[in-house]
């Protein structure tokens, strides 16, 4: 979801402006001094080995992951275990918008294929448009317009209804799931054909994540979806109530769309009957976009007024025909009043010949050039590029922001982006950015949203902050998430990383939870690995996880296992505690031939300590205190360096890349007059 300003506080709002200024640019990253390499890390860790961690700092592995190591689905260095499964879906879909009575009508058939090793008497159903009704649980401000209402639902060829009684096939909602008792069970390697008919209302403006404001039309979470059925939860049943998002599985599309003629649509997965829908002017626009190298104004107010767009189509309707594979979810935006941009996004070059491209579109209303959407085709290129050079290659046909009600702020769905407010050109980079970074987390990396959503957020506030920096030449977003996270932890906004999104006391505490500091821990972590490594693990979690469905443990395991190290001390004390990190250079010193820079811990946070040493005559060496120094609990280390040529200047954290709540005491010369100011109630109150 967003990259929602308006989670924030406006405390921590306030720290932005200030981060957008602060903070010296620093030297260049030198290749930092490895860290400690305990050997065989996982092996060590399998043997439950503590590598003489005190207790407080040990990871500990929960029952339902060991669980799946044992049965071979999951390992202990992060690589998808020998024995692992994941259940698949292939829908076909026919729905149709009356825009007239705000209502779509749907049907549909889904085929359910049970990979697993078990037999599965019950299946569950997403009905996440039930967040609407009126008696809904939920935890944020939505319209109340109505749910979801199923007109049929058919089990393998048997008509079910509503029922009550336990034990007997039929289904029951309940709030945002439904539940199916099946007939007879699915068994292991079989597959399950239901049929469903719906209908709802499409909800008005203020609803998250989609709706219509009258003029344009997302439609999103729109048809009966399987819940996940997973190798370490079983069914994920978890309720949809506005906050936490989602959790999908993998299916194949074949959908087909009825709207007005003369509207434009844009959806995930490819155009199937261009021919029928689109008029020869738009398609051969739409094809020279594939292959020049300028945005494409393939639909213009020009061509809306001369009704020159869509074929004509039938009784005032068109048809569209998509498909798509291998995706996570299917959604729609549709409107009469869209104009179309469109440019080719180089995905993969190999010897500076493109070996594979995409089509990166904006559909935006014409008023939209205020909030920039005449530059979001740009934009929305320059992200798709950078990721695919960055993390790995974008494999969709297209990739679209789309102008969408005021609710949707900035809402990633497979190949399409809602993105609904009003914004500048930093902040329309910002969001088209941030939605399309979804496409690698959580869209190919299909990890749990709603139970661990720095998976997902936090992973892309990170992207992001790296396409930024590359756009606006030097612009530090990294800067901005360390002040969101330390000022919101501040202000009391900090609650532990491993929250369910749904659990968090209030929206300021999941924003520092999901976005800012995971963000922010991924920095410190790449500091202290180094970048070339950081960036090597981050895309082998990546490479191993696509199209899967990763926990967190996968995730530090890939860590652990590519680097070679025991991370589980920065795992446990950044993902499960609230603690502080504040390392403070105490004094620096002569001792014989040699120098002594006498560095304290004053946070609970344990890290190593990246240094710059300067000598007489300007020369700096960097160097890293290894984290062990803290294992056994020691407050203060002594780092000595040879003392010749004379040590001018030492300085703790010299890239700023670590969140230091405070950032005094990190220079000598200055030490002693900073150390007195740094020991005040309020700073001490801070450190906790
Ligand atoms: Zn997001």
């Amino acid at each position: 979801m967003p990259k929602a300003l308006r989670l924030v506080p406006k405390t921590v709002l306030l720290a932005l402006v200030a981060g957008c200024s602060a903070g010296t640019p620093a030297p260049a990253p030198p290749a930092p001094t490895p860290g400690p390499a305990p050997s065989a890390a996982g092996v060590a860790k399998a043997a439950g080995a503590t590598n003489g961690v005190s207790p407080a700092y040990r990871l500990e592995i929960p029952e339902f992951i060991s669980r799946a190591v044992a049965r071979g689905t999951r390992t202990t260095t992060g690589v998808p275990g020998p024995n692992y499964w994941q259940q698949y879906a292939r829908y076909r879909l026919e729905a149709e918008l009356n825009p007239v009575l705000k209502r779509l009508t749907g049907r549909g058939r889904v085929v359910y294929f049970n990979r697993s090793p078990d037999s599965l008497p019950v299946v569950y159903v997403q009905a996440y448009q039930n967040l609407f009704r009126p008696d809904a649980k939920r935890n944020m401000q939505t319209p109340k317009l109505g749910g979801i209402d199923f007109d049929k639902v058919v089990a393998g060829g048997k008509p079910l209804s509503e029922v009550a009684k336990p034990g007997e096939p039929g289904y029951t909602v309940n709030g945002t799931i439904m539940e199916i008792r099946l007939p007879s069970a699915l068994a292991a390697g079989d597959s399950l054909v239901l049929d469903f008919e719906w209908q709802f209302r499409v909800q008005s403006e203020t609803a998250p994540r989609g709706g219509q404001d009258g003029e344009v039309w997302f439609i999103s979470y729109w048809y009966p979806q399987m819940a996940v059925y997973d190798d370490y939860n079983g069914w994920q049943i978890d309720q949809y109530l506005g906050r936490g998002e989602f959790y999908m599985g993998y299916a194949d599309y074949d959908v087909k769309l009825t709207v007005p003629t003369g509207w434009i649509m844009d959806a995930t997965g490819s155009l199937e009957n261009a021919a029928e829908v689109l008029s020869p002017q738009t398609r051969t626009r739409l094809d020279s976009a594939r292959t020049t190298t300028g945005i494409v104004h393939v639909v213009t107010e020009k061509d809306k007024a001369d009704s020159v767009v869509t074929t004509r189509g039938t009784g005032g309707k068109l048809t569209w025909h998509w498909t798509a594979k291998n995706v996570r979810d299917f959604d729609w935006g549709t409107s009469p009043r869209y104009l179309w941009d469109a440019a080719r996004a180089v995905t993969d070059s190999a010897n500076g010949t493109v070996t594979a491209s995409s089509v990166a579109s904006a559909f935006y209303r014409p008023e939209g050039v205020r909030s920039y959407w005449d530059e979001a085709t740009r934009y929305g290129r320059h992200a798709v590029e950078f990721y695919s050079h960055k993390l790995w290659s974008f494999p969709y046909p297209h990739m679209t922001p789309m102008d969408g009600p005021d609710g949707c702020g900035g809402m990633e769905f497979p190949m399409l982006t809602c993105i609904g407010g009003t914004y500048d050109s930093l902040t329309m980079y910002e969001v088209v950015s941030h939605e399309i970074g979804h496409s690698w987390f959580p869209m190919m990396v299909g990890s749990d949203e709603k139970r661990y959503a720095w998976m997902d957020e936090g992973f892309t506030q990170y992207d992001q902050s790296q396409a930024m920096a590359d756009f606006f030449k030097g612009f530090d977003d990294e800067a901005r998430n360390r002040n969101y996270y330390l000022r919101g932890a501040e202000a009391g906004y900090e609650e532990d990383m491993m929250k369910p999104a749904d659990k968090y006391s209030n929206d300021a505490s999941y924003g520092v939870a999901a976005y800012w500091k995971p963000a922010t821990v991924l920095v410190a972590l790449r500091e202290i690995l180094g970048r070339p490594t950081f960036e090597k693990a981050f895309q082998e979690y990546g490479r191993r996880w696509t199209g899967k469905h990763p926990t967190p443990w996968d995730f530090w395991n890939t860590f652990d296992d590519v680097t070679g190290q025991d991370l589980s001390w920065f795992w446990k004390e950044w993902f499960y505690e609230t603690w502080k990190l504040d390392q403070a250079l105490d004094t620096v010193r002569t001792e014989g031939d040699s120098v002594a820079i006498v560095l304290e811990n004053r946070g609970r946070i344990i890290m190593p300590v990246p240094l710059a040493i300067t000598r007489e005559g300007g020369a700096v060496e960097y160097a890293q205190v290894p984290v062990d120094v803290w294992f056994s609990g020691e407050r203060r280390y002594t780092y000595r360096v040879g003392g010749k040529p004379k040590v001018t200047r030492v300085e703790v954290d010299p890239h700023h890349a670590l969140p230091e709540i405070d950032r005094s005491a990190k220079i000598w010369p200055r030490g002693s007059e900073l150390r007195q100011r740094d020991n005040t109630p309020e700073v001490r109150r801070r450190r906790r």
